[in-house]
Formats: C-alpha cells, sequence, structure tokens
C-alpha cells in the first residue's frame, strides 16, 4: 500500500505576499497532476475547501479547491484542480462570506466578492477550460486566486487588526508551550 502524503503549511510565511509565477508548458502532466493531488490530500486532512500553491511552499500559479456543495446544495461532485487561472469576468452584484485560510489559524473574516466569476484555466494536463462559479464556490475560487496574486485575509486587514490577531496568536501559542511544558514536567516524575 502506497501511503499518501500530507504537504506541510506555510503558516504566517513572508512567502505569501509574493506574486505566483505562471506553469511552463513543458510542467503539465503527470507530475503536475500527483503533486496537485497531494494538495488536495492536505487540504482535506486539514478541513479545507481551497490551497494555492504558494501554501505549501510552490511558487507556482494553480490552486486546488473542492466546490462539491454551493450555499448546501451539491454543485459538482470532483475536486478541481486549476493551473494558470484567469478571471475573465466578474459580476457587478457581490456576496460576502466568512472566509477562514489554513495559512492564519484562528483568522476569519468576511469580505466582499463577486457573486459570480468566470474563470479560463488549464488542467494539470494542459487542457484548457472555461468555467462560471457562483456564490460561495466563487467566493472560494477568488479567495484562492487571491493567493496567487500575493493577497491574503492577512493582506486585507487593517494595521490594527492584525496587531490583534498577531497578539491572539502569540498568547494562543505560549498556552500551548506551557502546557506542553506542564505534560513533560507531569511525566518525568
Ligand atoms: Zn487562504
Amino acid at each position: 500500500m502506497k501511503m499518501s502524503k500530507s504537504l506541510p503549511l506555510k503558516i504566517m510565511s513572508d512567502s505569501l505576499f509574493e506574486k505566483s509565477i505562471q506553469v511552463s508548458e513543458d510542467e503539465f502532466g503527470e507530475e503536475l497532476d500527483a503533486f496537485m493531488s497531494e494538495m488536495l490530500i492536505t487540504m482535506y486532512a486539514n478541513q479545507g475547501v481551497g490551497l494555492a500553491g504558494v501554501q505549501v511552499g510552490d511558487p507556482r500559479r494553480f490552486l486546488v479547491a473542492d466546490i462539491s456543495f454551493a450555499d448546501g446544495r451539491p454543485y459538482r461532485s470532483e475536486s478541481l484542480k486549476v493551473v494558470n487561472p484567469r478571471v475573465l469576468a466578474t459580476s457587478e452584484e457581490t456576496t460576502s462570506y466568512k472566509e477562514q485560510c489554513l495559512s492564519y489559524p484562528g483568522l476569519s473574516r468576511k469580505v466582499d466578492r463577486p457573486k459570480s466569476i468566470i474563470v479560463e484555466y488549464y488542467t494539470p494536463f494542459g487542457e484548457r477550460r472555461t468555467e462560471e462559479f457562483e456564490d460561495d464556490c466563487a467566493t472560494i475560487l477568488s479567495h484562492e486566486i487571491d493567493h496567487l496574486d500575493g493577497v491574503t485575509l492577512y493582506t486585507r486587514m487593517s494595521k490594527a487588526s492584525r496587531d490583534r490577531y498577531n497578539k491572539k496568536l502569540s498568547k494562543k501559542l505560549n498556552n500551548l508551550a506551557d502546557g506542553l511544558k506542564k505534560r513533560v514536567k507531569n511525566t518525568s516524575r
């Protein structure tokens, strides 16, 4: 049996602010497809609905997403592998969902996004597709495409709420470290 591996996530890394680079023609194929399957495994293992390459330390322009449910109703059964996406059109009408991000634990923010977007992209095998996404599916795609442009929920926050979030997170990490220390102490008795 082959063990499926999960990729390490980049948490609060400066590399998340970098723009991803286009996948070139000779990179399409089996290997890219297999890597994006590993990204899907990582995404599901962390209860995510979307994951961009940059979040697992790959600076190339691709993402995976699960859009099997849109607003609670079945939408599309397969998971998505999206390479070199380009947003062709966005609706004027917007919508906002409380978004979370695997790269920023504990952060959740409402962001205004287009209610529908039309995206041109390639499959890992280089097949071109054009698709329209709506509602929370449009939000998932927009959030992940943002990542490829170096934009995150964190980038969209004001300086004050960033400071608040940083404080909350370091407190959480300290508590975690204290808990671990206590556990080590107790077990060594
Ligand atoms: Zn994210």
